[in-house]
């Protein structure tokens, strides 16, 4: 099996190959059980329509206008070393003699159910049976799964830190259908050279032909090719001529996997302290986006299992300065910005909430976007904006209640869960209102995001008061905290 030609992505129409999805007009759909492997197929697709097609900004626009034909995606790969992507050899590199080569289940390749040492890191939403063999298509998005999207550490302590760091955020730009979301997260080569200070003889081959050495692995010398599919382990399935039904995709198979051995490299990434402290930089992973600090640029991460994607969405969109650090969007917005892309799209925010092994550490958000982001990223920003007004009002009306003199944690206790749940409401609310976003004036959005995330706002705090209205101190102390919220 080739990933560049052959069959292996599951969509609701059968197994079918890259280019079949690229140059043909059907509607197909990805066709896997967990969101985060759908997010992972995304991204490893789009890397390699990357690697295939090279595309300049003026190239990729064309595709993206008028499709790619077969013949074009044939002419293409006929270019590139196309037998670096077999099945047998696809990102998994040979470990040095002496290794210890420990093997582990498939399972923690699924980072949903991986079962490292962290006391969240165990399975929540399913039985660690129900993903325990997958068939040799699948095993390539688990490995990529491994190395670009979770944490090192779910193999222990020892675990290593992939290019990107552990757990990090993923942004991509949906499209109207599968092909264009592929077009819109492939990268254009001379757009991303021009913009990122990498090495001009930054090497293209991938690490399972050409292994990173030394104990730091420089950025600026990890070229484009090698870097989308950068390897921090030695790793090899073992393929049992066994028939099963893959726990990853639902088909049935000749060949079973459930097991892998895996051996870490020795050295480290700018995303590594080891790494930064050793000066490797930063790598600049297209769909990262990332905070830079005065010790360094670190991925951003989801925070804690009640953080919401919401609040962080202008910074994953423009960027955001604060007095301890600046964040920038990835590449791939910025891209996506360059080329003023007519068609409609959306934002997809995904990833796993650092330390969180469970379906409850997942993100997996879609939201409009404006079809000019240099003209309407205001109506954006002015959106999120007021969920954050909103917020911060009723933590604030919420905090009268600290003065009455009860016990701190009982009185932080309803406060934090109040202000999860206006988060996560407040979520759906914002997802809602920017699917308006091209249609509706900024004002106009801005004053329905008002009204209904001040509705969500007051019907938490009103749910709050009703409880506690017979424990005179409280419900004084919220009828203090009502004028703030209800303050012009
Ligand atoms: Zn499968």
């Amino acid at each position: 099996m080739n990933l560049l030609k052959d069959d292996f992505i599951s969509t609701t129409q059968g197994k079918v190959s890259l280019k079949t999805i690229l140059t043909s007009n059907e509607n197909y759909q990805l066709q896997y059980y967990f969101d985060e492997i759908q997010l992972a197929m995304l991204q490893l697709l789009s890397s390699l329509a990357t690697v295939v097609l090279q595309p300049t900004v003026k190239e990729l626009k064309g595709y993206l206008k008028n499709s790619l034909t077969p013949e074009q995606y044939d002419t293409a790969l006929e270019k590139i070393e196309s037998q670096w992507f077999e099945s047998d050899c696809f990102m998994q590199s040979t470990p040095p003699v002496n290794a210890k080569w420990p093997d582990a289940p498939i399972t923690k390749l699924v980072s949903g159910i991986e079962c490292g040492t962290s006391a969240n890191a165990s399975g929540l939403f399913s039985e660690i049976e129900q993903a325990d063999t997958c068939c040799p298509d699948c095993m390539h998005v688990l490995n990529y799964n491994l190395h670009m999207n979770i944490k090192g550490e779910c193999f222990g302590p020892s675990g290593a830190t992939g290019i990107r760091g552990g757990g990090s955020i993923s942004t991509l730009i949906a499209g109207e259908n599968l092909k264009q979301t592929l077009l819109n997260n492939t990268i254009a080569t001379d757009y991303f050279y021009g913009s990122t200070e990498l090495d001009s003889d930054a090497s293209e081959l991938p690490m399972w032909i050409e292994p990173v050495a030394g104990s730091i692995y420089q950025a600026s010398k990890i070229g484009l090719n090698r870097g989308l599919f950068a390897l921090a382990y030695h790793i090899a399935f073992t393929i049992q001529d066994e028939t099963c039904c893959c726990d990853v995709c639902g088909h049935e198979s000749t060949q079973s996997i459930k097991k892998f051995n895996r051996e870490k490299y020795t050295g480290a990434y700018g995303s590594k302290k080891e790494g930064r402290d050793g000066g490797a930089g930063w790598w600049p992973h297209p769909y990262t986006p990332c905070s830079i600090r005065e010790d360094g640029v670190y991925a951003v991460c989801a925070r804690d299992q009640h953080w919401q994607s919401w609040q962080q969405l202008a910074s994953y969109i423009i960027g955001k300065e604060t007095n301890k650090s600046s964040f920038t969007p990835a590449y791939i917005i910025k891209q996506f910005e360059h080329m003023k892309s007519p068609r409609q799209t959306n934002l997809l925010v995904g990833g796993n909430i650092a330390d969180q092994g469970g379906i409850t550490g997942r993100v997996y958000d879609l939201y409009s976007m404006p079809s000019s982001l240099n003209k309407n990223l205001a109506k954006v920003t002015q959106v999120i904006d007021v969920g954050l007004e909103q917020k911060e009002r009723l933590s604030l009306a919420f905090n009268k209640m600290f003065g009455v003199g009860y016990d701190k944690s009982f009185v932080g206790g309803i406060k934090e869960s109040a202000m999860h749940s206006f988060s996560a409401n407040a979520q759906q609310i914002i997802q809602q209102t920017l699917l308006d976003v091209d249609r509706k004036q900024a004002l106009e959005l801005r004053k329905s995001a008002h009204i209904d995330l001040q509705k969500e706002a007051r019907r938490i705090f009103l749910a709050v008061q009703k409880k506690y209205q017979h424990d005179l101190p409280l419900f004084k102390a919220l009828v203090k905290g009502e004028v703030v919220l209800y303050r012009k």
